[in-house]
């Protein structure tokens, strides 16, 4: 049983295909909104190695050229500063770092790519209200009052995972009291598909570059400022995007959004429980400032996959706790130094004491001097 039908739980059960499994994906929102989900505003960069997943998964396939940008170049740029630490892919011979494809579209192309999967029922419009596990296997109860039992439990509920919470899984959770505002900006300057991540003094700005000379505009401030932005009309709040941004781009206009996150972020103290996982948001939910949710998710979600599918075959159980530890073993190192990296950067380009100011130009200078760094940071994008 699968809790979640997001990015994540929709990844795992179309990556269960072929393991002579039957699965019950369970998701709150009715079938027709995971058929066509409404614009979220949220531009995913996704690794090679993401891409690859997708493809693997048929979900790829589904998606159209137009939902598919191409990211050249990344730069960080501090304070007033003109100085910039930049990526790009040379030497690499790729021509491009990752993909910004919209979060509505991976969730739709991969709702398609597990329609008619053989063995797979979707239970949608009717949530999870209680999970229990125990060494012979887990029950979920519906909220419309519906049982189920199964060997394996996995939920992918979200950051805020409720499932989590009943299962007895500690969670580290860091309500940051800032928000992210992302809206979709046309404008007159063209940014050659570079992303720009500018850790501005008192707000955080990044421009994602979309088709047709329009960028993805992404700004942290704290709530209460951002809900006022948020309330301004479009014209308006173009004109502010423009001041915030320095006209780098010259005039900006707002066309989508405004969409409002509040930014938390989560680590569940374990991935695994008696007869449960957790994937996704539920198990690390990210900082979206070095763009890894997803990207860490259906790495999580295919590692998982590939234990249950070997068990399966092999006529093993499916939800062995040495499964299970391998799964948290292996998810907790490739996300782990991400999670905490990502902690790092973020207080260090959000603190505005003059020590901090003074050590993020020497950590900006120096990285840009030190080639190791630069190729580090531009192969974790590019992971394959
Ligand atoms: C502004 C922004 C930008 C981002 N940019 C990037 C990026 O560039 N790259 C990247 O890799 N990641 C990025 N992310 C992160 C990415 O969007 C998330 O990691 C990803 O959506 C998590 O997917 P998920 O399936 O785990 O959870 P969710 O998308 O939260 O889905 C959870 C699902 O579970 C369902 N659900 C919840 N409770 C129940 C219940 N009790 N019963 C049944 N169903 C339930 C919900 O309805 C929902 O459909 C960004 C996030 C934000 C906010």
């Amino acid at each position: 049983m699968i809790v979640g039908g997001g990015p994540a739980g929709l990844a795992f059960a179309r990556a269960l295909d072929g393991a002579g499994l039957r699965i019950a994906l369970i998701e709150r929102q009715p079938a027709d909104l995971l058929a066509a989900p409404p614009v979220d505003g949220r531009e995913i960069a996704l690794t090679h190695r993401s891409v690859a997943t997708l493809t693997r998964l048929g979900a790829w396939a589904q998606l159209r050229p137009e939902d598919v940008s191409p990211l050249r170049k990344a730069q960080v740029l501090n304070g007033a500063s003109r100085f910039s630490f930049a990526f790009d892919t040379a030497g690499t011979g790729e021509d491009r770092l990752g993909q910004l494809v919209p979060n509505h579209r991976i969730r739709q192309a991969l709702f398609r790519a597990i329609d008619g999967q053989p063995g797979l029922d979707l239970i949608t419009g009717t949530g999870v209200a209680y999970v229990g596990t125990d060494r012979a296997g887990s029950r979920v109860t519906l909220a419309d009052g519906r049982v189920l039992d199964a060997r394996l439990l996995v939920a992918a509920d979200s950051r805020f995972s409720a499932v989590r919470e009943q299962l007895g899984i500690a969670a580290e959770v860091n309500r940051l009291g800032r928000s992210m505002m992302v809206c979709r900006v046309p404008h007159e300057g063209d940014h050659q598909g570079i992303a720009t991540e500018w850790f501005d003094h008192g707000q955080t700005i990044a421009m994602l570059p979309l088709a047709h000379r329009q960028s993805s505009a992404v700004l942290t401030l704290a709530s209460g400022q951002i809900e006022r932005l948020a309330s301004l009309d479009s014209g308006a709040l173009g004109a502010e995007i423009t001041r915030r941004y320095d006209a780098r781009l010259g005039r900006m206009w707002v066309v989508e959004g405004p969409h409002v996150y509040p930014l938390a972020t989560t680590y569940a103290r374990h991935f695994a429980a008696t007869r449960a996982a957790l994937i996704g948001d539920a198990a690390v939910g990210m900082h979206p400032v070095t763009a890894h949710g997803f990207n860490l998710g259906l790495q999580g979600a295919a590692t998982l996959a590939e234990l249950i599918k070997d068990a399966a075959v092999r006529g093993d159980d499916i939800a062995s706790s040495l499964l299970l530890r391998r799964f948290e073993a292996v998810h907790r190192l490739a996300s782990r130094p991400i999670y905490a990296g990502t902690h790092l950067l973020v207080g260090l380009y959000t603190d505005e004491r003059p020590a901090a100011r003074i050590a993020r130009r020497a950590t900006l200078r120096a990285g840009a001097r030190l080639p190791m760094v630069r190729q580090t940071i531009s192969r974790l994008l590019m992971q394959h």
